[in-house]
C-alpha cells in the first residue's frame, strides 16, 4: 500500500509536544490530506487521536489538550483514490508486552505482504493491510528478544523498500531512513528540544535550526529530555536512491532536502530547460502552483540569451479547488482543471505562449490548458515540463496513476504534443536532472522516468543489485 505522507517526531525538555507537532503537522499538509493524527507519551502512557480530513479538522482544542507528554509523533496521509479507509490512517499506536509504540511511515514497502503472513503465521493480528502495522508487528517481536538499537536494525534487515518513520518506543523518539535514502527525513534543533521531520518547512515552522538530513540506513534517537540525540549508522548501502520526484513536485519549494534548497534545484532546473529546448515566444507562464519556480527560471535564463521573453502569470488559480489527481473519473478531472485554472485573457490574446509544468502524469492539465489559451486567443502554445516523460509508475509512495494511464507510458513526445495540440512540447532530461540535484543516476530513484527501480519490485525491472531480504531472516 502507497503511503505518500509526512512525518513527524518531537521530543522536548518540559512542556507537552501535542502543539508543536500539531503545527508541523500544517507545514506538512501538502504531503498528505486523507488524514492526520499524533502519538505522545507522558512517561507512564500513551496518547492518541487519529481523525480522516486536513489537519485543521482533525483536532480541537481539547483533542490537542488531551496528547499530554514531551514526547510525540505525528501523521499525515495522502488519499488514494478509491476507499478511504480509516484503518490505515496513523500514527499507528499499540502496546505490546515489550512498551507501547506508535509509528509514523512514510513510504511504501515492497515484501510487507510476505512478513505479514509469517507474522501471522506466529499469532501476530493485523487490523489492517497496510504496510506501517507489519513494521510495528516486527519491531515488538524484535523488542522482546533485544535492546532498542538492535530491535530496529534487526527489523531494518526484513522490512525491504522505502521508509522513512518516526516512532514513539514508550517515551523515546526515534527516526529511520530506509538505508537507500528514498523518502525525505531531516532532524532540527528547537529551543528546548528536537525534531524529526520529513520536510525542514515543518522545523522551521516551530522557529528551529536545520541540523542535517538522516543518512540512509541510519537510526536517530532522541533523548527524552530533549536535550540532544544520538544516531547509529545501522545499514550501509553503497548506492542511495533519492527520489527525484520530491524536489521536482512533491516537497515543499521552501524545504532543504538532502543538502539541496528545493526552490532553487526547480528554477536551476527551469534554467537547464531554456538551455535545452528553449522556444521563443512572446511570453512565457508558468502552470500554477507547480510550475512557478520553473518558469522564472526558464525565462531568467531565456533573458540572459537576450531573447526579451515577458514572464507573466497567465493562469489564475482558484486555491479552494483540491488536488485534480483525486478525481476518480477523467470527465471529473477534466472539470477540475477548468474550476482550478483560469486565463487571464490580456496577457495571452494574439501572443505565443510558453506554458511551464513540473511534470505531465496523464496529459488532462496540459490538454485543457493548451485548449483553453487557445480559445482565449492565444496564437500558439508551447509546453515545456521540468522533468523527463513519466512513464512508469511509483511504487515508492508517490501516487502516480497506473502504467495505462500515464501518458508517456505508450507514446513518444511528438505523440504527446499531438494529443495536447501544442505547437511544440520538450521535457527535461534525465542527466540534466542529475546535474541540477548534483548526484550521479545511480544515486537516485529514476523509476518513473525509466522503469528501473532500485528495489526489487515483482514485475518490474531494477537498476541495481539491492536484493530483497529473504523472510523469514536468518538473522
Ligand atoms: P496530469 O494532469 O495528470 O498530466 O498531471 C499533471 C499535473 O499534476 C501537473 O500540474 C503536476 O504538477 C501535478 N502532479 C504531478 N504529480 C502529481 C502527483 N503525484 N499528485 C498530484 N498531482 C501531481
Amino acid at each position: 500500500m502507497t503511503e505518500k505522507c509526512g512525518v513527524v517526531g518531537i521530543s522536548l525538555a518540559d512542556r507537552d509536544a501535542a502543539r508543536p507537532l500539531y503545527y508541523s503537522l500544517y507545514a506538512l499538509q501538502h504531503r498528505g490530506q486523507e488524514s492526520a493524527g499524533i502519538v505522545t507519551h507522558d512517561g507512564f502512557q500513551q496518547h492518541s487521536h487519529v481523525e480522516m480530513g486536513l489537519v485543521g479538522d482533525a483536532f480541537s482544542e481539547d483533542d490537542i489538550a488531551g496528547l499530554s507528554g514531551a514526547t510525540g509523533i505525528g501523521h499525515v496521509r495522502y488519499p488514494t483514490a478509491g476507499s478511504v479507509d480509516a484503518s490505515c490512517a496513523q500514527p499507528f499506536s499499540v502496546s505490546f508486552k515489550s512498551g507501547s509504540l506508535g509509528l509514523s511511515h512514510n513510504g511504501n514497502l515492497v515484501n510487507a505482504d510476505e512478513i505479514r503472513e509469517e507474522l501471522a503465521g506466529q499469532g501476530h493480528a493485523f487490523t489492517s493491510d497496510g504496510d506501517t502495522e507489519v513494521i510495528a508487528h516486527d519491531l515488538a517481536r524484535n523488542l522482546l528478544e533485544e535492546d532498542l538499537v538492535r530491535a530496529v536494525k534487526r527489523t531494518m534487515g526484513r522490512i525491504h523498500g522505502s521508509y522513512s518513520l518516526t516512532i514513539t518506543h514508550d517515551d523515546t523518539v526515534l527516526g529511520v531512513r530506509d538505508p537507500q535514502g528514498n523518502r525525505p527525513l531531516c532532524i532540527g534543533e528547537l529551543e528546548d528540544g528536537y525534531i524529526l521531520a520529513s520536510e525542514s518547512a515543518a522545523v522551521d515552522t516551530l522557529d528551529g535550526e536545520l541540523v542535517r538530513d538522516v543518512k540512509p540506513g541510519e537510526l536517530v534517537v532522541l533523548h527524552e529530555d530533549g536535550s540532544g540525540f544520538d544516531t547509529y549508522q545501522l545499514v550501509e548501502q553503497e548506492h542511495t536512491a533519492h527520489c527525484f520526484f520530491e524536489h521536482v513536485y512533491f516537497a515543499r519549494p521552501d524545504s532543504v532536502i538532502d543538502g539541496k534548497r528545493v526552490y532553487e534545484v526547480r528554477r536551476d532546473l527551469g534554467r537547464k530547460l531554456w538551455a535545452e529546448s528553449g522556444i521563443d515566444s512572446d511570453v512565457v507562464m508558468p502552470v500554477p502552483d507547480s510550475g512557478r519556480a520553473f518558469a522564472s527560471g526558464y525565462a531568467e535564463a531565456a533573458n540572459e540569451d537576450d531573447e526579451a521573453v515577458e514572464f507573466a502569470e497567465g493562469l489564475m488559480k482558484n486555491r479552494y479547488v483540491g488536488r485534480t489527481f483525486i478525481m476518480p473519473t477523467q470527465d471529473e478531472r477534466e472539470r477540475a482543471v477548468r474550476l482550478k485554472l483560469n486565463p487571464i485573457k490580456s496577457t495571452i490574446e494574439g501572443k505565443t505562449v510558453t506554458i511551464i509544468d513540473d511534470s505531465i502524469v496523464r496529459g488532462t492539465t496540459s490538454t485543457q490548458l493548451v485548449k483553453l489559451l487557445k480559445d482565449v486567443g492565444a496564437e500558439a502554445v508551447h509546453v515545456r515540463i521540468g522533468a523527463p516523460p513519466i512513464v512508469a509508475p511509483c511504487y515508492m509512495g508517490i501516487d502516480m496513476a497506473s502504467r495505462e494511464e500515464l501518458i508517456a507510458s505508450d507514446k513518444s513526445v511528438d505523440g504527446i504534443a499531438d494529443e495536447i495540440d501544442a505547437d511544440s512540447l520538450a521535457y527535461l532530461s534525465t542527466e540534466a536532472v542529475a546535474d541540477v540535484l548534483e548526484t550521479p543516476q545511480s544515486d537516485l530513484c529514476l523509476g518513473c522516468v525509466t522503469g528501473e527501480y532500485p528495489y526489487d519490485i515483482d514485475g518490474e525491472a531494477t537498476d541495481r543489485e539491492v536484493g530483497r531480504p529473504s523472510v523469514p531472516a536468518d538473522d
